[in-house]
């Protein structure tokens, strides 16, 4: 990353050197036909040139982004653009078309809804996870959550690549069909009677099981006041008259409870010790359902922990592209690397799913943090879209309620650099939001798309102060855990 910023700003000076009319670039906002009344210009030239646009001049921001909103005559528009620098200059004439004719109405694409059929049964395989509907955007449909593999589900719709499977009397989710193989249907049909529970503090983690005769489908929820987990297991009802709590004394867990919440939706009620939560994983060992839920860390000092670090993008995935030839995927590594240089220096050790131009799958970013067991994670990225010339702000997103405490540290913190809030987002459906097994936030840091923050991103020293709030952050919520 450093390396690339100052080959950019190298090749800049020579130009200016040699004396060469400064170069002008139009980046958006400049279509051959246009409805709209106005556009948003935005151009590239090079830093510490001058520029006007319709005979306005306009700031030129240090990467050499410039723009601004040019209002549009019906018919034919010629909007000039020019760019001085030593003296030297560069001048453009754009034709832009405005059409005043209305625009013919949009078709809606038509989204073909789930089409039931008679049922099929089919097993789910390593990976899966079940959506509450058969909805989808950018980052896929809104999941309920990770189920193991090995669960018998009836399905009784489908549509695209979802099958649509019944999990109870009255309840049915999505399964993507490439996580499910065929089966035969179960030996006894219905709901199927819980056996015993065993509760015990297994070391650094409670283990709670519960014994069933065949793998159920299940969802997952958190709450945070009281501090609660519950598991929701599909096609139960209950029979344990055993719930056995095996060792004197538990880690985290107060107490377990559960209720019959339909006549075959059987809730598990795992009650926390107050305090936040540190990640669960609920999955099968034979039949039986196992709740792991894990303990907080005996220390929370930054020395004794493993924080896992992700840098978006990488290798043949550059992410966004700023106007001024900004890369996502470098950024993102700049920053996640002055990350791990301060927890380091802090004494924690971290685990990075990149450390160079690669781009590994979700799936292999997932793996090395879980295989790490890392204590937290962050990922990091930056966003695009929106005005070139508003400032939107910096993000913090995270998928389940119980790493709201963290997003909301880490958030405060990156106030602090000046940035404004674009949002705090929960439920947020990108794939390493998706692990329970421990805390973990998304950082879009601010917006590449943006001239201003694109100009604040091309500054070492602001992706050193937005590294330095982020672990400022972590140090926030740890001391919050204590
Ligand atoms: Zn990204």
């Amino acid at each position: 990353m450093k390396r690339f910023l100052s080959i950019a700003f190298a090749s800049a000076a020579l130009c200016a050197g040699a004396q060469e009319a400064p170069m002008l670039k139009i980046y958006s906002g400049a279509p051959d036909t246009i409805r709209s009344a106005e556009t948003t210009l935005v151009c590239v030239t090079q830093p510490g040139a001058r520029a006007s646009i319709a005979d306005e001049a306009v700031h030129v921001y240090r990467t050499g982004s410039f723009g601004s909103k040019v209002a549009l005559r019906p018919g034919l528009n010629r909007v000039s653009v020019d760019v001085e620098k030593d003296g030297k200059s560069t001048k453009r004439v754009l034709e832009i078309y405005r059409d005043t004719v209305a625009a013919p109405k949009r078709v809606a694409k038509e989204t073909p809804e789930t089409r039931f059929v008679e049922g099929r049964w089919v097993e789910t395989l390593p990976g899966a996870y079940l959506q509450y509907g058969n909805g989808d955007d950018r980052l896929g449909g809104s999941k309920m959550g990770f189920i193991d593999e090995g669960i018998v589900l009836k399905a009784v719709g489908e549509k695209g690549s979802l099958y649509c499977v019944q999990l109870g009397d009255n309840r049915r989710a999505y399964l993507p069909k490439e996580y499910a193989s065929d089966a035969v249907a179960p030996a006894v049909a219905g709901a199927v009677n819980t056996g015993s529970w065993s509760v015990a503090d297994a070391g650094d983690v409670d283990r709670v099981t519960i014994s069933l005769p065949r793998r159920l489908a299940y969802s997952y929820a958190t709450e945070l006041d009281p501090s609660t987990i519950t598991v929701d297991v599909y096609g139960a009802t209950d029979n344990s008259n055993w719930i056995t709590q095996r060792t004197a004394t538990l880690g985290i867990i107060d107490y377990v409870d559960f209720r019959q919440v339909d006549s075959d939706v059987y809730r598990v009620i795992l009650r926390l010790k107050p305090g936040v939560q540190w990640g669960f994983h609920v999955g099968y060992q034979g039949t039986s359902l196992t709740i792991d839920v894990r303990h907080r860390p005996v220390s929370l000092a930054l020395k004794n922990l493993t924080i896992g670090l992700d840098a978006g993008h990488g290798g043949p995935y550059p992410g966004a592209y700023s106007p001024s030839g900004l890369k996502e995927k470098e950024v993102n590594l700049d920053i996640v690397q002055h990350i791990r240089e301060i927890l380091e220096a802090k004494g924690a050790k971290v685990v990075m799913t990149r450390t160079g131009d690669t781009g590994p799958s979700m799936a292999e970013r997932k793996r090395i943090w879980r295989e790490a067991k890392v204590d937290m994670a962050v990922s990091v990225h930056n966003n695009s879209g929106g005005g070139a010339l508003s400032s939107p702000g910096t993000a913090v997103l995270y998928k389940h309620l119980f790493c709201r405490p963290m997003a909301q540290a880490v958030t405060a913190r990156l106030l602090e650099t000046g940035l404004p809030l674009f949002g705090i987002v929960q439920n947020f459906n990108f794939s390493l939001n998706g692990p329970t097994e421990f805390p973990e936030v998304l950082v879009e840091g601010m917006f590449m798309s943006s001239l201003v923050e694109e100009e604040k991103l091309a500054d070492p020293a602001f992706r050193r102060l937005v590294a330095q709030k982020i672990v400022a952050g972590i140090e926030d919520y740890l001391k919050s855990a204590r």
